[in-house]
């Protein structure tokens, strides 16, 4: 099989896999077009680089073949779509070409699991080893984990890749259970323990080798089983917690041809997954917990409002909350005020009061603020409307939003 074969078949195999994504960046493809920084359109994807550069990656798999046979994947051992393998030499020389190009600024690479764990980790590993010692690839390079590989194996790939990521896929066991039983919840929590692990060495001891600089990430797909927002929510946050990720990302499961009876025959809505981006935000910038977005009993979010505008209209014993007196803390988390105007906020707050202008100025969503807050000079005269008006009047209209999903999901 030609190399652009190959490469056909495993960068479409590699598009489901979310967890090197830039969510929410417009989409910018030159596929099917000439001129200066068009790619092949093969296998190129965007990313953002922990100093916040975006950076074009080439996305592939090293092969499609596997002995798994997990239901919502395409890959699956029982999956009937053409395979193909690339071999260790034929990812550098692509990387290496395509880079030499200017076609790509670093390689994302997984795989489905060939013979064993150990034996497609190793390729995994030989494939960075090479690019860096042999080639002196200095590139962004992130390796997808195999949860049960060796633990020497892990700490190797973590010499020589940027971001190391092993996906979780379901948030359950028993999700697990059901839909990929060959894996384990526990394996995977083990894998993400030892990069921990090595990244908590290399932080305590700087003159340690290099250890994935750009720290560790993994997936959670939506809607392949039963779990609701508020499971996957909690365990993102345990995640983050307990394993340092430097981001959860979140997959819509895509129905697939022939899919076994045990997925959805339908898509989850796209909006959801939004939705479950915007929660892990003000998971991880606003100090929100997942208890706060949703009680434990279980549940999903809203889809006609954000969950931080949802939190305030839960909340309303908290508002209108006077922007001279609160806490940055509180201010961050009125609907419509995001933390750079938070702290620009609190910096003007110094000099002088607070007026209803300085957040026009500040361009803020004043129809969104204006319920939630009181200045030197404005107090709502809504604030006593109910949450019920307030959603009403502030929720988009939902095939708007719907449109805006779909658009970023294209
Ligand atoms: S192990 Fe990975 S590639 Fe293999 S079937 Fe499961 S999800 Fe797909």
């Amino acid at each position: 099989m030609e190399l652009t074969d190959k490469l056909e078949i495993l960068a479409d195999a590699a598009k489901y896999d979310a967890s090197c994504a830039s969510s929410g960046a417009p989409k910018r493809s030159s596929e099917g077009k000439d001129g200066i920084g068009a790619t092949s359109g093969m296998g190129i994807c965007h990313s953002y680089t922990p100093d916040g550069r975006c950076v074009s990656l080439l996305k592939i798999l090293l092969t499609n073949v596997c002995v798994y046979d997990c239901q919502y994947c395409v890959n699956r051992r029982s999956s009937n779509v053409p395979r193909a393998r690339f071999s260790v030499d034929d990812v550098v020389k692509l990387t290496v070409d395509f880079y030499l190009r200017n076609y790509i600024d670093g390689l994302f690479l997984s795989s489905g699991i060939i013979r064993s764990a150990d034996y497609t980790m190793e390729q995994l590993v030989q494939v960075a080893r090479r690019l860096r010692e042999v080639h002196h690839f200095r590139g962004y390079i992130h390796l997808k984990t195999i949860p049960d590989a060796d633990p020497a194996l892990i700490a190797a790939a973590g010499r020589y890749a940027d971001r190391l990521s092993v996906n979780i896929e379901l948030p359950t066991q028993a999700g697990i259970d059901k839909l990929a039983p060959e894996k384990s919840l526990h394996t995977i929590k083990l894998a993400m323990g030892a990069i921990r692990q090595k990244l908590d060495e290399k932080a305590q001891e700087p003159k340690a080798p290099q250890f994935a600089p750009a720290g560790q990430s993994t997936q959670m797909i939506i809607g392949a089983d039963a779990s609701d927002d508020q499971t996957i929510l909690s365990t993102a946050e345990t995640l983050y917690h307990s394993y340092r990720l430097k981001r959860v990302y979140y997959s819509a499961f895509s129905p697939i041809p022939h899919s076994p009876a045990s997925v959805p025959l339908a898509p989850p809505p796209l909006l959801r997954e939004h939705r479950l981006y915007q929660a892990d935000f003000l998971l991880r910038s606003y100090g929100f917990s997942a208890g706060e977005l949703l009680p434990a009993q279980g549940g999903n979010l809203a889809l006609d409002i954000d969950p931080k505008l949802a939190w305030a209209l839960a909340h309303r014993a908290h508002f209108p909350l006077d922007l001279n007196r609160a806490e940055a803390g509180m201010i961050a988390r009125v609907p419509g005020i995001g933390l750079r105007n938070a702290r620009r906020l609190v910096e003007l707050r110094r000099l002088r009061q607070i007026r209803y202008v300085d957040l026009v100025r500040l361009r803020c969503s004043m129809k969104k603020i204006a319920p939630f807050i009181v200045t030197a000079d404005y107090s709502p005269v809504d604030g006593a409307a109910s949450s019920e008006r307030l959603r009403r009047a502030l929720a988009a209209a939902p095939q708007q939003l719907q449109l805006w999903s779909e658009l970023k999901a294209a």
